[in-house]
């Protein structure tokens, strides 16, 4: 079969179980995929075909002797901030280029006791900082969409192999927007959960407070199936919540769009920078949903004006504190013939880390410094109270919040933005992890570039099922999720 990249997860479960293919079969479909097009797309830093072929056998056997899960033989990527045993994990650093982890994220080994096969890591801006994935030390990755432009990320591997049909689902982390705003930059659908709903044990910290893994596919209902595998308490991350998972595939048309109450922020649509494309796509995407019955009402978030100040210094802030373990001497790069313990220290991170993650270090130590402490962290704190409160009265009168997930479409490789301009492109979507919330974003349509343009609907704590179910059935009733970029087309 040369199409079994075009299958959903559903479909490709149904043909496992039928016997209509093998996960082996499958298995191979991808890597020769991955061998062709992947030279161009540029998404995986590590391919473990030897591995895969090997989880792919004993998928099929599992399958032949009845006791196969859902998922059992469906392959996956991870993006390479999750630990994976034995096979490299970087963080997409050099800091830990030479890194293999003892053990495995809890995210991967419940990947791995579902039967999913791993077919490898995937590019991500470095140490999930940045939001085009242009990686200073594993390159870029492109765009599946247009091969000049950047994926979006951090989570921007993830995304471009889920659009050129390199792997049929992803795993990603949000921290302030990694999965909503490449999966809108790529035409997917992204979910980020809930804090504290998918273990973060083993997965690469940056931003603690805020960090959450997710899923990346094509539809609501591919996420539905790699969620239910995600999700869940672990003992080993304190800040997972002992909370019963939902199964969202059968809750899938749990919620009824019809009287559905969509706040619509009125801050969010005159934000500066905001592309007439995109704005008139999420418009369209929300009339849409207004004829299946939802009841559209204007809202206020009145402290939009403060996210982007006060996740760029909490954020920052958590990650100078996380990332002072990469010293060179327990973890990651050293530098060589060091002459001293600070010159091992200082020549270490400087080689280790590019500039990026340097700034943020910087930023973050100072706003963290006696003296400093006080006027920038704890008030960015006072402020995220204020968000999250903000939130929570607004869903005192609705039951989900519409936004665009970016305020453009993906930008161009190089485009060089100056630090602040970049950080702008988060407005959409740093407060949702301020405040903790879930949000999902769906594919709406393209701008005049053929560029893919995602709305972002943004639910109250654990309305994950909820926000699954209402994308689920726009996708019923609408098409963009089908769309594919022309490189997913080819075949290997
Ligand atoms: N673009 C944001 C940042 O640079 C979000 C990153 C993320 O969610 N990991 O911090």
């Amino acid at each position: 079969m040369s199409d079994l990249h075009r299958l959903s997860i559903r479909e490709l479960s149904e043909g496992l179980a039928q016997a209509k293919f093998s996960s082996r079969e499958l298995t191979e479909h991808y890597l020769k995929r991955i061998a062709k097009i992947d030279t161009q797309v540029q998404s995986y830093i590590t391919v473990t075909a030897e591995q895969a072929l090997a989880q792919a056998d004993a998928a099929d056997a599992a399958i032949k002797a009845g006791h196969a899960t859902t998922l059992t033989g469906l392959p996956i990527a991870h993006k390479d901030i999750f630990c994976t045993q034995g096979i490299k994990t970087t963080a997409g650093s050099k800091m830990l280029d030479n890194f293999i982890s003892p053990y495995d994220a809890t995210v991967v080994a419940k990947g791995k006791a579902a039967g999913l096969v791993t077919l490898g890591k995937v590019n991500m801006d470095e140490f999930a900082m940045g939001s085009t994935s242009e990686n200073p030390h594993f390159g870029s990755t492109k765009n599946p969409w247009n091969l000049e432009h950047v994926p979006g990320g951090s989570s921007g591997g993830s995304a471009a192999v889920v659009a050129a049909d390199l792997a049929p689902f992803a795993t990603g982390t949000d921290t302030g927007g990694s999965i909503r705003q490449p999966a809108s930059f790529c035409g997917l659908t992204g979910l980020k959960p809930t804090y504290g709903r998918v273990s973060r044990f083993g997965m690469i910290a940056y931003a603690s407070s805020m960090d959450q893994g997710g899923p990346m596919a094509r539809s609501a209902e591919d996420c539905a199936y790699l969620m239910n595998v995600m999700a869940g308490h672990d003992a080993k991350d304190s800040t997972s919540v002992q909370k019963e998972v939902d199964d969202y595939v059968s809750n899938l048309n749990g919620t009824s769009v019809k009287g559905l109450r969509i706040g619509i922020p009125k801050q969010y649509f005159n934000v500066q920078g905001l592309d007439a494309d995109v704005k008139a796509r999420v418009e369209e995407s929300l009339k849409k949903l207004e004829e299946m019955g939802a009841i559209l009402v204007e809202i206020d978030l009145n402290m939009t004006e403060a996210y982007v100040p006060t996740y760029y210094l909490i954020a920052p802030a958590e990650a100078s504190s996380n990332l002072q373990r990469f010293d060179g001497v327990r973890y990651g790069y050293r530098c060589e013939n060091p002459v001293d313990l600070m010159d091992l220290y200082k020549r270490s991170r400087s080689e280790g880390f590019g500039t990026e993650v340097q700034r943020r270090i910087l930023i973050g130590t100072y706003a963290l410094s006696a003296g400093y402490y006080d006027a920038y962290y704890v008030k960015a704190q006072k402020v995220r109270r204020l968000i999250q409160q903000d939130f929570l009265k607004a869903f005192e009168s609705v039951d989900v919040i519409a936004a665009p997930s970016a305020p453009t479409t993906a930008y161009k490789i190089g485009a060089n933005l100056s630090p602040t301009e970049m950080y702008l492109g988060d407005i959409y979507t740093l407060a949702v992890n301020l405040a903790g919330l879930p949000a999902i974003n769906a594919p709406v349509g393209f701008d005049k570039n053929n560029l893919p343009v995602g709305l972002q609907l943004i639910g109250n704590y654990w309305s994950e099922s909820q926000l699954l179910s209402v994308v689920h059935q726009y996708q019923q009733a609408t098409d963009w999720h089908t769309k594919r970029a022309a490189i997913a087309e080819e075949n290997a």
